[in-house]
């Protein structure tokens, strides 16, 4: 018996990785998705590895170390892919034993030198990390799909018995749109708005997730620098704000006195996909179907991205 198809519902990043994998696992796969590649939130994420916004920790750290494994061995490699290694630094406005990352990045980090913190940091930690250009990515996980023979088709489902009646296997990867699809009220929307400034030289990533400019991230990629951020909850707008803009810069200066001044290049919002545990399990139903769920990845879709498509393969295997 050749091997029954699949259903994977969501074109983000998380759909279209679990598609990759399905298929290079020899399941044929059909994706259905409301929007595509550049429409999606996926395609707002600034992108970095770095497990943010997404429970709980265990489950993270073993997806995220898995991602990472797999964003060096297979992306890397390819400068088209839009991934590239860049050094973290993590900074906290009070001294501390280890990051709460630490498991995720396999142990390898170090302290930074208290004289690299800028003022109003007691502490930070240094680590590597990928970056991932979302303006090529998203796009080349959609040819790599394609190319394995993934077919595409753009359809809102407005029922999950719409996607049922023609598939055995349904995937659901439709992130924010699984509240509505899965009846899930845990989802909820953290606006997020970012900047694209031009290059100035700096080349590492600057995070603060708890300090004194919390949410406030540097990010350098091939062609510009993400400048962050926000986390708004229960904040659907999906326009800029011009006081989030103003917040954005001043803590971008705070973090490094080159963002002191800035060309401003682009700006954009998207709602991060955050429920109190990521939501990653199948759902047996009558007469053998499977419904496995892949959603709620809050911060860190990216970060978790191959590790949780690489688990709904073996469910789906199993
Ligand atoms: C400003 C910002 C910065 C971020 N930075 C990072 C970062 O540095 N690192 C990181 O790892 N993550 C980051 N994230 C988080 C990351 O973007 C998300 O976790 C990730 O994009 C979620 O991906 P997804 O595929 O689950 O959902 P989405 O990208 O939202 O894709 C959902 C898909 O499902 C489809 N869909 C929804 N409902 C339906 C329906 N009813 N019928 C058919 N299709 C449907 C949509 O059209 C879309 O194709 C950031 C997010 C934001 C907003």
């Amino acid at each position: 018996m050749p091997p029954k198809p699949v259903l994977v519902l969501g074109a983000g990043v998380s759909g279209l990785s679990t598609g990759i994998l399905l298929l290079q696992a020899g399941r044929p796969v059909t994706l259905w998705a409301r929007e595509l590649p550049p429409h999606t939130t996926s395609n707002q994420a600034a992108a970095l590895w770095f497990p943010y916004l997404a429970k709980p920790l265990e489950r993270v750290n073993a997806w995220a170390a898995h991602s990472l494994a797999f964003f060096r061995q297979q992306l890397l490699p390819d400068p088209a892919s839009g991934c590239r290694p860049t050094v973290v630094h993590d900074l906290y406005a009070h001294p501390v034993a280890e990051p709460w990352w630490a498991a995720a990045a396999g142990g390898v980090y170090r302290r930074l030198d208290p004289a690299r913190l800028p003022a109003g940091y007691r502490d930070g930690f240094e680590t590597q990390s990928v970056v991932i250009d979302t303006s090529l990515y998203m796009d080349y996980l959609l040819a790599w799909f394609r190319r394995l023979g993934g077919e595409l088709q753009q359809k809102d489902v407005r029922h999950i018995d719409e996607a049922l009646a023609v598939a055995d296997v349904v995937i659901n990867c439709t992130g924010l749109g699984a509240r509505q699809l899965a009846g899930d009220d845990s989802l909820y929307p953290v606006r997020g708005q970012t900047l694209k400034v031009r290059p100035n030289g700096v080349q590492h990533s600057i995070l603060d997730d708890e300090g004194p400019n919390s949410l406030g991230y540097i990010i350098p990629r091939r062609a510009d620098i993400v400048l962050g951020g926000t986390a708004q909850a229960d904040d659907w707008e999906t326009d800029p704000r011009a006081s989030d803009r103003e917040d954005i810069l001043r803590k971008a200066a705070a973090l490094h006195p080159a963002f002191a001044q800035v060309e401003i290049l682009g700006e954009g919002v998207g709602l991060r996909p955050v429920r109190p545990s990521v939501r990653l399990e199948a759902e047996a139903l009558p007469g053998g179907q499977q419904l496995i769920h892949n959603y709620g990845h809050g911060g860190a879709g990216f970060t978790l991205s191959w590790g949780c498509a690489q688990e709904v393969t073996q469910l789906v295997s199993s």
